[in-house]
């Protein structure tokens, strides 16, 4: 039987974001595993995709961007059900100067492998962007 963690692996190979689930603790557990940390229970799998992530803090100001427009791509924290995550969002220029980005809901737009690593990219939630 596969474990969480390969499950998990595979989920992202396919630019798909799961989460182990504790349905006794209510938690989402970090890192993948097979059993809760907090109650040894087992953990099933959830389809985390469109659950809303807080901005908790923004890293650098200016990446390399591929794309032709005004964008910058940020690097961010995120705190999703507490589990938190490094990952990307694009920023139109004007609009960062006008809003303070931390604390924004953002969800996860892509996920998948660059060079052997796992890459999230994040999209706003709401109109902002
Ligand atoms: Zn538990």
């Amino acid at each position: 039987m596969k474990n969480n963690y390969i499950n998990f692996i595979e989920n992202i190979q396919r630019g798909n974001f799961v989460l182990p689930y504790c349905k006794k603790c209510k938690k989402n557990i970090w890192p993948p595993s097979d059993n809760c940390r907090l109650c040894l229970g087992t953990l099933s799998l959830e389809d985390c995709n469109n659950k809303n992530g807080k901005i908790l803090e923004i890293f650098v100001s200016k990446m390399m961007n591929n794309n032709n427009n005004n964008d910058n791509t940020l690097m961010i924290l995120v705190d999703i059900n507490e589990i938190i995550l490094l990952g990307s969002l694009s920023v139109d220029q004007e609009k960062q100067a006008k809003a303070s980005l931390k604390g924004n809901l953002v969800r996860i737009k892509k996920c998948g492998f660059i060079d052997n690593k796992i890459f999230y990219e994040f999209q706003f939630l709401n109109k902002f962007n």
